[in-house]
């Protein structure tokens, strides 16, 4: 599936990738519209559909990614609020073993991450994933989400990927899309980032569900 002497690098995104998303949709989806509810005095529905309008209107953009912002914005204290619920924080499935694999064979490993410094201190506090990498790259250190191409050449001036030898593992499609767009060549989308849905149907990327296929003994 991955020809392993073709790639140099590999990105590896976070959330719904190495980690289960599902700590962030219940976060988003459950948590939140609860102690919003609370602390405004308004019911659990309307809570949840203000929340679901002013969430989408910054999708795919910085601000949809900063703790700070959501803070603000919701007058809530979020990275409190995520702490209360960080027992849901796990490592997906195989990720630990493609990481030492990936180490073996020499490969640069990259998480490169939309998630904020806030959720990141939270999330690698957990988990310790962090310790299983070469560096880390937060879009909030850019200015500017992974949906953006100039995120990407940033990327590449910090740490000069070439991206025709560079694999990127993520579970966000738009963000796959523009990766190819500034020329990463080699991609690979994750089909069942939260653990509680079902597996997704992806037809514009190469795609899997967990990495166990990728570091097999028969991976060349
Ligand atoms: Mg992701």
């Amino acid at each position: 599936m991955i020809n392993w002497h073709e790639i140099d690098t590999v990105l590896l995104d976070l959330d719904g990738t190495l980690l289960d998303l599902h700590f962030d949709n219940y976060f988003w989806c459950e948590h939140l519209p609860l102690c919003y509810a609370q602390k405004h005095g308004v019911a659990l529905p309307k809570a949840r559909d203000y929340l679901m309008k002013e969430l989408s209107l910054h999708r795919g953009k910085l601000s949809w990614y900063l703790t700070n912002h959501w803070s603000e914005t919701l007058k809530l204290d979020i990275v409190e609020l995520k702490q209360q619920v960080a027992h849901k924080i796990k490592v997906r499935p195989s990720v630990r073993p493609f990481l030492h694999f990936l180490a073996k064979k020499n490969k640069q490993r990259i998480i490169a991450t939309n998630a904020d410094l806030n959720s990141l201190r939270l999330k690698f506090d957990r988990t310790k994933i962090d310790l299983l990498v070469d560096a880390v790259y937060s879009s909030e250190n850019f200015g500017r989400p992974k949906e953006e191409l100039g995120y990407w050449q940033d990327l590449k001036t910090e740490t000069a990927f070439d991206p025709r030898r560079t694999l990127l593992i993520d579970d966000n499609i738009s963000v796959l899309n523009c990766a190819r767009d500034f020329g990463i060549r080699h991609l690979l989308a994750i089909n069942k980032p939260d653990s509680q849905q079902p597996a997704r149907e992806i037809t514009e990327h190469q795609h899997t569900e967990y990495f166990d296929g990728l570091h097999s003994p028969g991976a060349c």
